[in-house]
């Protein structure tokens, strides 16, 4: 059909339809054609929003539906069939960075977010691009990205797609055609803050958080007009400075449980990823992000909860106000953010049906809170931990003596990376079960006493030396989670950790995808694989499903990158994978060319340029190294697959160190300056550590 209609890229979705609407014109002979229905791009009004359940064709919401279950009826492709899935088309996001975007699919359009937070809107049955809308995002603020450049994705309300920028925009774009409409800053740009998580509406108020408390920021969430972006409300989740008037109730509540100068250093408790609604209780859950400064005793010296860091809160969705909260990490100190996954469902417990909430967050206990009240009604560990001995009666933790890491580093399991982290879980009706993307990894956590705040910089009061991954083990498991009995029902095992999200689907069907580059669909109640095909890279996000011209879809944004396979590369390298973002649609029959990834490469070359440096120099630039540069470029200098594997730098690299490091030359590639931090002896040091590593690596993978 499309063949034979010459249209524009932009017009692609529509003139199917005209077609249509043509041809039955035509079989009517005599008759006038009809007019044809106007198709509004992005049409998703408030009600359509809180029908999303029953909207089988389409993926309205981040989490499909208000609820965010991940689950969708759909089932044309069953158990039965599923072998016979095959790729229908690809579309390439034109990035080596990670993607983390749950597509939006809307009367078949789909809306995916790339890294920089450029968005791209394609025709959901041929990934033809529709439009594409780059934010212009200044490269230098990737500096202020702990944890990457990524998106995970957009809102569709009333004929606009939203996108929180990752420099702390907001922008409203016409979905016809990816024009701005309205944009606003939703952040004190002075401030290290970022945005990378996806958007809700809310009661036609456009929902965004954002993060930073691993620079040292005040967490909140703020709620904008859908119509004209001006602010309706904005809710801070720690307290400011107390010689201040509180913002609200809430906020004077909180601050009892603080000590010191917190707010000098923000604070932290960052709203970066986890938003549900409720339309019954009218109630919109936010879960915050863990402490700035990290340790809490360099925070809040004094002790106290900090509240309501690493939170879930239950607030109006018209006002902000808030109306319960918990606290899954009272005074957070290992980073334990409870921005993690937060999924809405109904369960039979002890013979009553319970409203409830859901959460694995970062510090590897399963939560299931009563929605309305805010009430502990179980939880257990899902993930190995020595943090925690297990939670009292009002499901608060009992730390562990180990877990305080003062007096000596501790091997802290879960790991700053946590138990599960913002890959999303999934929820299927028929089976009951959870499906957690979960992470067993430890990490070295030490207390710098000699910490002090340092506007704009990496703030953590923690520790890494003894950094060394050596003996570290990364392990990575798909787990299915009774939330009833909170135990685990079955477990795969994957080769690397960081894998996907998951989506359930009608027809006992679970997809993941993995780290190892692969999507995979499993048995959801027993877990056996049943299909699996090649992506080309590592596939973290959360697949979605949906339906155009009555033909069914799986689809996911794929692409290695992220905190992971940045910061601990040696242990992401067992993944074997590359960048190489592509959003990839599977349908029955589907028979399209996978786009090659780009293969794991050999082992670095010996170097061969020279620069004077002594062991000290060495060790001193392993020391800044670990510091400034591992966060992104990998510990160990050790490359997991997706920001530049310092040790593959030739000549032109080392020739050009200082002007790239210090200069700011590759700042248009995400290379920000770092004149301001390191002085020209220190970047000399860390070169010279660069190339020791590069040397040992060329020398060790060349022996047997
Ligand atoms: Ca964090």
């Amino acid at each position: 059909m499309r063949d034979t209609v010459p249209a524009t890229p932009l017009l692609q979705g529509r003139s199917r339809l005209t077609l249509a609407v043509l041809l039955a014109g035509l079989w009517a002979c005599a008759e006038p054609p009809a007019p044809a229905p106007p198709v509004q791009a992005g049409n998703v009004s408030d009600a359509r929003l809180r029908a999303a359940g029953e909207d089988t064709a389409n993926w309205l919401s981040h989490g499909r539906t208000y609820a965010e279950q991940r689950y969708s009826p759909l089932a044309q492709i069953d158990a039965e069939n599923v072998s016979e899935l095959g790729l229908a088309w690809s579309a390439d996001l034109q990035t080596m960075r990670g993607v983390q975007a749950t597509p939006i699919v809307v009367d078949g359009s789909m809306y995916v977010a790339a890294p920089w937070s450029v968005v791209h809107a394609l025709d959901a049955a041929t990934g033809e691009e529709l439009w594409r809308y780059d934010p212009q995002v200044p490269k230098t603020h990737s500096r202020f990205a702990c944890c990457s450049v990524a998106s995970r994705g957009v809102a569709v309300h009333d004929g606009r797609v939203f996108v929180g920028t990752l420099d702390g925009r907001l922008v409203a774009l016409d979905a016809a055609d990816g024009t701005p409409v309205w944009e606003t800053l939703t952040v004190d740009p002075s401030q290290p803050y970022s945005i990378t998580g996806a958007a809700r509406v809310v009661k036609g108020l456009v929902i965004i958080g954002n993060g930073g408390a691993e620079y040292g920021v005040r967490g909140y969430v703020s709620a904008y007009r859908s119509e004209d972006g001006t602010l309706a409300w904005r809710t801070y989740t720690v307290p400011g400075d107390p010689s201040l008037p509180f913002e609200s109730p809430a906020m004077e509540k909180a601050a009892e449980t603080w000590n010191g100068e917190w707010w000098r250093y923000g604070g932290g408790g960052t709203v970066w990823d986890a938003l549900a609604y409720d339309p019954e209780l009218d109630l919109l859950y936010v879960g915050t992000g863990n402490g700035s400064p990290h340790a809490r005793w360099a925070r809040s010296p004094g002790g106290g909860d900090n509240l309501y860091l690493a939170s879930i809160l239950a607030l109006r969705p018209d006002t902000g106000e808030q109306v319960w909260h918990f606290q899954t990490t009272p005074a957070d100190t290992w980073d334990y953010t409870a921005t993690q996954h937060i999924m809405l469902a109904d369960l039979e417990i002890d013979g009553r049906m319970r409203k409830v909430v859901m959460q694995a967050p970062k510090n590897g206990f399963f939560f299931v809170l009563d929605r309305e009240t805010g009430e502990f009604i179980s939880g257990a560990p899902f993930s190995k931990m020595n943090w925690a001995l297990g939670l009292d009666a009002d499901g608060r933790p009992i730390e562990s003596e180990y877990g305080d890491y003062r007096t000596e580093t501790r091997m802290i399991y879960p790991s700053q990376i946590g138990g599960h982290n913002w890959h999303p879980m999934s929820f299927h009706p028929n089976t009951g079960l959870v499906y957690i993307p979960t992470l067993e990894i430890g990490m070295p956590m030490g207390y710098d006493e000699e910490w002090v705040h340092q506007p704009g910089r990496w703030n953590l009061a923690v520790s890494f030396d003894g950094y060394a991954s050596g003996g570290n083990v990364a392990l990575g498991y798909l787990q299915a989670w009774d939330p009833v009995t909170q135990r685990p029902v079955w477990r795969v095992d994957h080769v690397a950790a960081w894998n996907g999200g998951t989506l359930a689907t009608a027809h006992n069907l679970l997809f993941q995808g993995s780290a190892d580059g692969r999507l995979v669909a499993y048995r959801a109640d027993d877990g056996e694989m049943l299909w699996e095909t090649p992506a080309g890279t590592g596939v973290m996000a959360g697949p979605v499903t949906y339906t155009v011209d009555g033909q069914q879809y799986v689809a996911v944004a794929a692409g290695w990158g992220g905190s992971f396979p940045m910061g601990m590369g040696s242990m992401a390298a067992q993944a074997r994978v590359r960048g190489g973002g592509r959003v990839l649609a599977y349908r029955l029959g589907g028979d399209a060319e996978l786009p090659p990834g780009l293969p794991w490469p050999g082992p670095p070359p010996m170097p061969s340029f020279a620069l004077e440096a002594s062991q000290a120099d060495v060790d001193e630039g392993s020391r800044l190294y670990h510091l400034e540069c591992g966060v992104c470029h990998g510990g160990e200098v050790v490359g997991g697959g997706s920001v530049h594997d310092l040790r593959y730098s030739g000549e032109a690299v080392h020739e050009r160190f200082q002007a790239i490091v210090r200069g700011g030359e590759r700042a248009q590639l995400g290379m920000p300056a770092f004149g301001e931090i390191l002085s020209e002896e220190e970047a000399r040091q860390v070169q010279a550590y660069v190339l020791f590593a590069a040397r040992q690596a060329a020398t060790q993978d060349a022996t047997p």
